[in-house]
C-alpha cells in the first residue's frame, strides 16, 4: 500500500524550476517532443517486457492519447507504457530526471539555445510551461500500485494512492497563465506534426490520429518501391517538383546512421548557405537543417537524416569539430559518390537526364573536396556539339543532347587542335560563334552552368595544367581562318586590301579601345559566316568577370575587346570597293564616303549585337541608322 507521502526532490540549486524557464526561453514547445518521447519509450519497454516474459498480461494496441481541458487548463499525456513504481517514481523522476535536470542546467544555462537539439532536459521541460505536475502512473509489475505524484515547481513534491486501474502513465500539465496556446487544438496538432510524426506508435488527439507513423527511412530498401520514396519526398516538401534521384544511407558501423538524401531539381537561385535536410534523432524531429553534419556542397539536397551517435547537446559550433560527426560527414559524400558512379554505369540516359541538377553538386564537391572529387572525377560530362554519326548536333535534335566527357575529348579532338578546349557559357549571345565552329568541324563544349564560368573552368585548368581553355568568343582558331597573302593592291601606299580595310574601321569608328583586326573566316559560302565578330580575349574577360563576381554585380560589356572583320565577307567587300570608288571620285557629288561611314558603323553594332543587348540610346541609333541605309539604297 502506498502510504501518502511529502518529500523534497533532492537538487542543490535552490529552486530549479525559474531557471529552466529562463534558459529554455524561446523553446517552450519542446516540452512535448520530450513527453511523447517518454512515453513511444515506456511502450516499447512494455513490448520488450512482454517478448522477455517478465510481463505476462495482455498486450494492449500501443497508443499515446493527448487530452486537454480548457477550463481546469489541464493537458495530458497519456500512454499504455510500462509505468512506473513507486520506487521508481522515487529514483527516476525525484532524483535521477531531476539532477539531469539540474545539471544540464547548470552545464548549459544560458547556452541551451545553441544547442542542437536541446536534448537531455527531458521530463521535467514540463516545468517551462506548467505550474503543476502530475504522474499517475500503474506499473506492469505484478505488485505494483497505483500511485500519483504531484510538484507545484518547488522542490517539494508529493506521492499518494492512486486509483488507476490500466497499465501505463499520464502525465498532466496545468498550464500556466502564458502559456495557454498549448490547449489550443491547431498548436498541438502543429507539434505533433513537427517533432513526434514519424514516432512509431500512434498518437490520438480528439479521437484522431494525428501522426505519420512511418518512418520511411528505417525500413530496408528493398520492401520500398520508386513510388514510396516518391511519396515520401511529396510529404515532407509538399508542392515541390519531383526529385531527380535519390540515396538510402543504412549502416550501423562505426556509427549509427539511416536516411534518405534526395536531389532535388535545382532553382537558379539555389543558397548553398541554406541547408535542407532534416536531423532525427530516434525519430524524433530535431532540427530543420544539418549544415554541421553534411558537407556544404550537398547542402541543398532534401531528406532526413536520423543518426543517435550525432550528439545534441553540444553547440552547433562545436559540432563541426566533433569525431563522429566529421565521420559521418565523410560517410554521406561517399555514399552520394557511389550512387552517382553507379548510377553513370547502369543507367546513362537517366544520369544524363539528372545531369543538369546533379552535375552542380559534382561540381561543387570537386571544387570543395578532395576525396570526393577523386571518386567523382570520371562522371563529369559536358554537353557537345560533337555527335557520332559524324553530324554536329543541329537545333531540332537539341533534346537529345550529346554528352562527352573532357578526357574523351581531348582524344577526339588531339589532331586538329592538342590539349585545347572550345567551349561555350551562353547558347543565346554565342550562337553566332558556335555555329562558325560546328561548320567548320570544330567541338564546342556547354560549359553553361552558372558554376561552370567562375570557378570550374579555372579549376579544370589547374587540374589539366596542359591543358588551355578557350570560350568560343575569346579568340579565332587557326581552323577557323583562311591565311592572309598579304598582296599589295595599292602600289603608291604599298598596302594589302586587309590594311586598307582595317585603316577604314578604324578611322570610321573612331573608337581608340576597340582592337580592330582583319581576318578572312573560312566558310564555303560566306553568306553563313558574319561580316564582323567581337572577341573578348580569354584573359581580360575572365579578370573583368572575377572582379564583378567580387563586387556582386553582372559583369559590364567590356569597352576594351577585340573587332574581328572578316575579309572574306561580300559585304566588307563591298564596303571596300564603294570607299574605293568614292576615294576615286574624292569629294564630287555622289560621294559614297558618309554611306561607307554608315555601313562600317553597322557592321560593328551588329558584330555586337551578337554579344550584348543594346541600352535604350543604343537602339535609337542603330534603327536611325538602319533607315538611313536603307534610304540610301533604295534612292536609285
Ligand atoms: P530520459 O527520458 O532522458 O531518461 P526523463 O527526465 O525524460 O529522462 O525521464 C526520466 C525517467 O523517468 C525515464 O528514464 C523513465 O524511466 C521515467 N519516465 C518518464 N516518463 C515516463 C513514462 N511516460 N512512463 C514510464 N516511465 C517514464
Amino acid at each position: 500500500m502506498v502510504t501518502a507521502e511529502k518529500g523534497n526532490i533532492s537538487i542543490h540549486t535552490e529552486n530549479i524550476f525559474p531557471i529552466i524557464k529562463k534558459s529554455l526561453y524561446t523553446d517552450h514547445e519542446i516540452f512535448l517532443r520530450e513527453l511523447i518521447s517518454n512515453a513511444v519509450d515506456a511502450i516499447s519497454k512494455l513490448k520488450m517486457a512482454s517478448l522477455s516474459g517478465d510481463f505476462k498480461g495482455e498486450l494492449k494496441e500501443p497508443e499515446i492519447k493527448i487530452e486537454v481541458n480548457k477550463e481546469q487548463k489541464t493537458l495530458s499525456i497519456s500512454d499504455n507504457g510500462i509505468g512506473m513504481s513507486v520506487d521508481e517514481i522515487k529514483k527516476y523522476i525525484n532524483q535521477v530526471a531531476f539532477s539531469s535536470a539540474e545539471d544540464f542546467i547548470k552545464k548549459y544555462g544560458d547556452k541551451a539555445n545553441d544547442l542542437i537539439g536541446h536534448f537531455g532536459l527531458g521530463f521535467y521541460s514540463a516545468f517551462m510551461v506548467a505550474k503543476q505536475v502530475e504522474i499517475d502512473t500503474l506499473s506492469y509489475k505484478e505488485e505494483a500500485e497505483a500511485i500519483h505524484w504531484s510538484c507545484d515547481g518547488s522542490p517539494e513534491f508529493e506521492l499518494t494512492p492512486s486509483d488507476r486501474k490500466s497499465i501505463g502513465t499520464t502525465i498532466t500539465l496545468t498550464l500556466l497563465d502564458d502559456e495557454l496556446e498549448y490547449l489550443e487544438q491547431g498548436r498541438i496538432k502543429q507539434l505533433v506534426n513537427k517533432y513526434s510524426d514519424f514516432m512509431s506508435v500512434p498518437i490520438k488527439f480528439e479521437k484522431e490520429t494525428i501522426n505519420n507513423q512511418k518512418a520511411l527511412w528505417k525500413t530496408s530498401p528493398q520492401d520500398l518501391t520508386k513510388d514510396d520514396y516518391l511519396e515520401f519526398y511529396r510529404y515532407l516538401y509538399p508542392f515541390q517538383e519531383d526529385p531527380l534521384l535519390w540515396v538510402h544511407l543504412n549502416t550501423d558501423y562505426p556509427f549509427l546512421l539511416n536516411g534518405i538524401l534526395y536531389f532535388p531539381k535545382i532553382k537558379p537561385d539555389i543558397d548553398f548557405n541554406k541547408g535542407q535536410i532534416k536531423l532525427f534523432c530516434n525519430q524524433v524531429f530535431v532540427s530543420d537543417n544539418c549544415e554541421e553534419i553534411i558537407p556544404e556542397f550537398l547542402r541543398p539536397l532534401r531528406g532526413v537524416i536520423d543518426s543517435p551517435d550525432i550528439p545534441l547537446n553540444v553547440s552547433r559550433s562545436a559540432l563541426t569539430n566533433h569525431r563522429t560527426v566529421r565521420r559521418i560527414s565523410d560517410f554521406i559524400s561517399k555514399k552520394i559518390a557511389d550512387r552517382l558512379k553507379s548510377l553513370y554505369s547502369e543507367d546513362r540516359e537517366e544520369y544524363i537526364r539528372c545531369w543538369q541538377d546533379v552535375g552542380t553538386f559534382i561540381k561543387f564537391g570537386s571544387l570543395q573536396e578532395e576525396k570526393f572529387k577523386k571518386q567523382v572525377e570520371d562522371l563529369i560530362i559536358y554537353r557537345t556539339t560533337y555527335s557520332e554519326n559524324g553530324n554536329s548536333e543541329t537545333e531540332e535534335d537539341s533534346t537529345n543532347h550529346n554528352y562527352t566527357t573532357l578526357k574523351e575529348y581531348l582524344e577526339r579532338n588531339k589532331e586538329k587542335h592538342e590539349n585545347r578546349v572550345f567551349y561555350c557559357s551562353d547558347t543565346d549571345t554565342q550562337s553566332t560563334y558556335i555555329e562558325l565552329y560546328k561548320k567548320q568541324g570544330l567541338e564546342v563544349l556547354y560549359m553553361d552552368s552558372f558554376i561552370d564560368n567562375n570557378y570550374f573552368v579555372p579549376f579544370l585548368e589547374r587540374e589539366y595544367s596542359d591543358v588551355k581553355f578557350s570560350r568560343v568568343d575569346s579568340e579565332l582558331d587557326e581552323n577557323l581562318v583562311e591565311e592572309d597573302k598579304g598582296e599589295i593592291v595599292d602600289p603608291k601606299t604599298n598596302k594589302t586590301r586587309s590594311e586598307i580595310i582595317k585603316e577604314l574601321f578604324e578611322k570610321t569608328l573612331n573608337k581608340p579601345k576597340v582592337n580592330i583586326r582583319t581576318q578572312a573566316l573560312k566558310s564555303e559560302t560566306q553568306e553563313n559566316t558574319p561580316p564582323a565578330m567581337v572577341l573578348l580575349p580569354e584573359a581580360m574577360r575572365r579578370l573583368q568577370e572575377m572582379s564583378a563576381l567580387m563586387q556582386q554585380k553582372s559583369m559590364a560589356f567590356p569597352e576594351e575587346h577585340v573587332l574581328v572583320i572578316n575579309t572574306a565577307h561580300p559585304l566588307i567587300d563591298n564596303i571596300y570597293q564603294l570607299n574605293k570608288a568614292s576615294v576615286i571620285q574624292a569629294s564630287g557629288e555622289s560621294s559614297n564616303e558618309d554611306l561607307v561611314k554608315l555601313m562600317c558603323q553597322h557592321v560593328y553594332d551588329l558584330a555586337l549585337m551578337a554579344q550584348k543587348a543594346f541600352d535604350a540610346e543604343g537602339i535609337q541609333d542603330f534603327v536611325s541608322r538602319s533607315n538611313q541605309v536603307l534610304t540610301r539604297l533604295t534612292r536609285n
